[in-house]
């Protein structure tokens, strides 16, 4: 750890001095009423960086700086973005320990999960890069006395807002398939960690990415976040975050005809039948709810369980959330580290008192845990006893917190399942094919996994029906929402 600790100050040491700037049209930049907010990190409370803090006036420069850009990046051959976006890949696995190190001092996560967030963010780059040639292709078809042919091509320059969550890893997923597609970008990341995008934006640009193709404006949701949405030359906006929050920008874009993707909020279930591989299941279910701190947007914080193995499943799970390291996230054992602020802490921590406050019962944790710094740490906290009518079963927590309910059969379990607004997510562990093909057709979800944790495969569809959505990426779901489709039909 103390290894560790010396190598992340050495990686913090620039932004403790110049602070986080704006890039915009290619230059880094401070805001432009010189304005500055502080980061903060979760595991001592302490700043470290002043940041930049942009406002619509800034907004407004970057999208025209991308506005310019898009000519020439669109008309860009395919494979020339190819290379670039593969030089940006080979650059991020080169920086790869530095983005980890900063993101986990900036974010609380575990540097076990944000070293391989760091190079999922460069697969991510180089499977877009792999489709920029072919981004643009379309399809032929025979009418009667016609021949049409489709095209595709980038919508414009769009806005890509992006939550405080893994943001460096979330940021690559939405911006390389912009890229590739040919837009260009202008993107607010969260205000609550944002050391990587600046990290991000410098690669990229490093790596030969032409000036204004890609901008980056700090500052808060209501100002910057907002000017993005209704800003005239921003043609789309790719947005991850709460669902109140995609419900403010539709309307906020509803001006300017904006085309929104909406990756929202979830309260995913993880459904356990008797009949399923217990200790496996178990396993998989405190993955998905303690590993990155249990703020992710597909963490499975709903149990559903077979009233006649819930006592046994549910002990097991309690010991397994015992034995996780809480602490720092440096140090390569921890799994919890501290939440990201000490505003999502308390809430957090609210949570767990309604939940006591509504007669679950706390098997494991239940309480802030005294961590090396003294920062926002919760302890992996299961209820049992619970049922769906409770809050902590209905409400998104974005925490370490898994809320129990038993179900006597496959119709009741389904039952708990849907009733809820969200639809990000389900995890079913069962033997019986018959019973996971039946019950995957009827569960509301975007995504389902059958005995298996969330093990993500990029070209399949990623996104969430319901309160959890708009929209699908991954594969050429991505071109579909960056890229306009056009018809031209030739009279035979
Ligand atoms: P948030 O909605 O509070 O903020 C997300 C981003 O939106 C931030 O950059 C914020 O500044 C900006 N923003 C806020 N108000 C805005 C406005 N009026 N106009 C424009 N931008 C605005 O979310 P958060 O707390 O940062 O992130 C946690 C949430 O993100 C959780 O609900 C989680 O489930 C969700 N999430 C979803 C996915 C997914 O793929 N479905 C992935 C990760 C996180």
């Amino acid at each position: 750890l103390d290894d560790n600790l010396k190598k992340a100050e050495a990686y913090l040491e620039r932004f403790r001095k110049d602070g986080v700037l704006n890039q915009i049209g290619g230059e880094a930049v401070p805001a432009s009423d010189g304005t500055t907010f502080e980061t903060i990190s979760p595991i001592d409370l302490k700043p470290i960086a002043k940041v930049a803090h942009g406002k619509s006036k800034d907004i407004d420069r970057a999208a025209r700086a991308a506005k310019a850009a898009f000519r020439d990046w669109a008309a860009m051959p395919g494979d020339a973005r190819k290379k670039l976006l593969h030089k940006i890949a080979d650059a991020i696995v080169a920086r790869a320990e530095e983005i980890a190190f900063v993101e986990c001092m900036d974010t609380g996560q575990a540097l076990k999960f944000m070293a391989k967030a760091a190079l999922r963010g460069a697969e991510n780059f180089r499977f877009y890069a792999d489709r920029a040639p072919s981004a643009r292709d379309g399809r032929t078809l025979y009418g009667p006395g016609q021949v049409n042919m489709t095209t595709r091509a980038p919508i414009g320059p769009v806005g890509v807002i992006t939550p405080w969550n893994t943001p460096f890893m979330l940021s690559t997923w939405k911006i390389a398939p912009a890229l590739a597609a040919g837009c260009t970008v202008v993107h607010k990341p969260a205000e609550f960690s944002p050391l990587t995008a600046r990290l991000l934006v410098e690669i990229a640009e490093e790596a030969g990415l032409p000036k204004g193709v890609w901008n980056l404006v700090n500052g808060m949701g209501e100002d910057a976040g907002k000017a993005l949405t209704e800003h005239p030359d921003i043609k789309a906006i790719g947005f991850v975050g709460e669902s109140r929050t995609g419900s403010m920008i539709m309307k906020q874009g509803a001006e300017t005809l904006k085309r929104v993707h909406f990756e929202l909020g979830g309260k995913n279930p993880v459904i356990v039948f008797a009949d399923a591989d217990l200790e496996r299941a178990a396993d998989a279910a405190v993955f998905m709810i303690y590993s990155l701190n249990g703020e992710r947007c597909t963490s499975s914080s709903r149990l559903l369980v077979e009233a006649s193995v819930y006592d046994k499943f549910t002990a097991l799970v309690a010991e397994k959330a015992r034995r996780i390291k809480v602490g720092h996230p440096l140090d390569p054992a921890t799994v919890v580290g501290p939440l990201i602020h000490p505003v999502h802490e308390k809430k957090v921590l609210e949570y767990i008192s309604i939940g006591k406050a509504e007669g679950a019962t706390v098997a494991a944790g239940g309480e802030k845990v005294q961590g090396p710094g003294g920062g926002c740490y919760v302890g992996p906290t299961l209820f049992t006893g619970a049922n769906n009518n409770m809050r902590i079963a209905r409400e998104e927590i974005f925490g370490p917190v898994l809320t129990a309910i038993p179900f006597k059969d496959e119709a009741e379990a389904l039952e708990i399942a849907n009733d809820t607004t969200y639809g990000l997510t389900g995890y079913l562990w069962t033997a019986d094919v018959t019973r996971a093909l039946r019950f995957t057709e009827a569960l509301e979800a975007g995504m389902i996994w059958v005995n298996s944790e969330n093990v993500r495969h990029l070209p399949t569809p990623f996104g969430g029906v319901k309160n959890s959505g708009i929209g699908r990426d991954g594969g050429d779901w991505s071109f579909d929402f960056y890229m306009e489709t056009k018809n031209i039909a030739f009279a035979t």
